[in-house]
């Protein structure tokens, strides 16, 4: 995770030192980060940018952000799925990849961005994986798949009853089959 701010210690030690002619040492809590779900800031993002329409494209939303979007392949000597580098505002996606797994895997590294996380440089396809086990890699995958597969337009497309299978919602969300399932499970819906 990012430490956007100096530990408590060192802001402590900075005005001790720029106090230590004074008898009174004045302290302030320290600022804390906005404590957002992975679910929550991709909703924000969500209400920022998307038009509503079906599929989302994390593509759109991610340059709406001012982030810039690259795909390469074996060509550019490219063999993760995708990579965030914050200092450069820019994700990187393997165009070799299936047009599912780009798309997540896009959603995945704005979730690294939108989520504060340092570069998350050389995403591996494990970190896509319900079994990922690092917490920034689980994170970004709850963001990834609220931002592809919202939980309000899943229940609004279930309930019409014109979706009966769960391949009709993964092509209707444009995602992998894999994971409409996951994400059915994981709101306790049925089709
Ligand atoms: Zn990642």
């Amino acid at each position: 995770m990012a430490v956007l701010y100096p530990s408590a210690r060192v802001v402590c030690n900075a005005i001790l030192r720029r106090h230590t002619m004074t008898t009174e040492v004045q302290t302030r809590p320290l600022p804390t980060r906005a404590a957002a779900t992975p679910a929550a800031a991709a909703r924000a993002l969500l209400e920022k940018h998307w038009n509503g329409r079906l599929p989302v494209d994390p593509a759109a939303i991610a340059i709406a952000e001012g982030i810039k979007v690259e795909r390469l392949g074996v060509f550019e000597d490219f063999p993760y799925s995708g990579e965030f580098l914050r200092e450069q505002g820019v994700i990187r996606v393997n165009e070799w990849e299936a047009q599912v797994r780009q798309r997540f895997t896009l959603a995945h590294e704005l979730g690294h961005y939108a989520l504060g996380h340092d570069d998350a440089p050389r995403d591996f396809a494990e970190a896509f994986s319900s079994k990922a086990s690092a917490p920034i890699e689980r994170a970004a995958n709850q963001f990834a798949a609220e931002l592809l597969m919202p939980a309000s337009a899943v229940a609004k497309l279930v309930q019409t009853g014109i979706f009966k299978t769960v391949d009709d919602l993964a092509k209707a969300f444009n995602v992998s089959k894999v994971a409409m399932t996951y994400r059915i499970n994981n709101l306790g819906l049925f089709v």
